[in-house]
């Protein structure tokens, strides 16, 4: 149902909702993630991708019994988590205290409705164009009036959390050869939500963003150490490009003032 924009012939690109949200805040971070140079892990994603975890296993096994949390976490940690806790180097009372903090968050995603829920952390990929592949992972879809409601969990506040909604309703409009009813982000910690509802219009309109980002990403791959528009902002603080990156130094520098 949607024609996805030709492109220019390149590099194969892989264009994760990741990528996408990273070349909209500064392209040449972006770039950086192609070359293989990525974020450090985080004690705060860490948190994050535990919690998920925790949220997925809920919806699809179950409420977790009360006291049963820590080795729920422990066993989640142990399916996948392990080689992100060894990169952070916790110690056991650093770790008690994330699952302590993950635990606050459970209280609060149970008290969620789940009334409609069909699958959790749905990954999906197309690839739509020769050389070309999409993909994401939807923290969880449910059935809603007039299709299906895609919802993304975040663990902190809503910050530039419509382009990764945008990008998700494509993925999914490409995947399924529908428009989701609704693509929803809510904040466990805050509250807060975003909500939007994609039109035929809106889904061609990203279309046409990740095609105009794919062809410059391609032109400066295959130039050797070419580089693109730096955009700085409080993102730089996590940038691996940060030693190098004068804009990102500048930006810093300001912030701590
Ligand atoms: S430090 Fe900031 S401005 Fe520089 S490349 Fe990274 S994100 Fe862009």
């Amino acid at each position: 149902m949607i024609e996805f924009p030709q492109v220019n012939p390149g590099a194969d690109v892989t264009v994760s909702a990741t990528l996408f949200m990273t070349f909209s805040r500064c392209p040449d971070q972006a770039l950086g993630r192609l070359h293989g140079l990525y974020p450090e892990e985080s004690r705060a994603s860490f948190r994050g991708g535990l919690a998920h975890r925790v949220f997925a296993r809920h919806l699809s096994s179950g409420p977790i019994v009360s006291g049963q949390l820590e080795q729920a976490c422990r066993e989640e940690i142990g399916a996948g988590l392990n080689p992100a806790l060894g990169s952070l180097g916790l110690r056991p009372s650093e770790l008690t205290a994330v699952i302590k903090e993950v635990g606050d968050l459970y209280q609060r995603f149970k008290t969620l409705s789940a009334e409609g829920f069909r699958d959790a952390e749905v990954f999906l990929e197309e690839q739509p164009v020769a050389g070309v592949t999409l993909r994401g992972s939807v923290d969880a879809v449910f059935d809603a009036a007039g299709g299906r409601r895609l919802v993304d969990w975040k663990t902190g506040g809503l910050y530039e959390t419509e382009e990764q909604l945008a990008f998700y309703a494509l993925l999914w409009a490409l995947t399924h050869r529908e428009l989701p009813a609704v693509v929803e982000a809510v904040s466990i910690e805050s509250g807060e939500s975003i909500t939007t509802r994609p039109t035929r219009e809106s889904v061609v309109a990203t279309a046409m963003v990740v095609a105009d980002m794919v062809n410059r990403l391609r032109t400066s791959l295959d130039v050797a150490d070419a580089e693109l528009e730096k955009t700085a902002g409080p993102w730089c603080r996590y940038c691996p490009l940060l030693s190098t990156c004068r804009e990102g130094a500048a930006a810093i520098k300001l912030a701590d003032s």
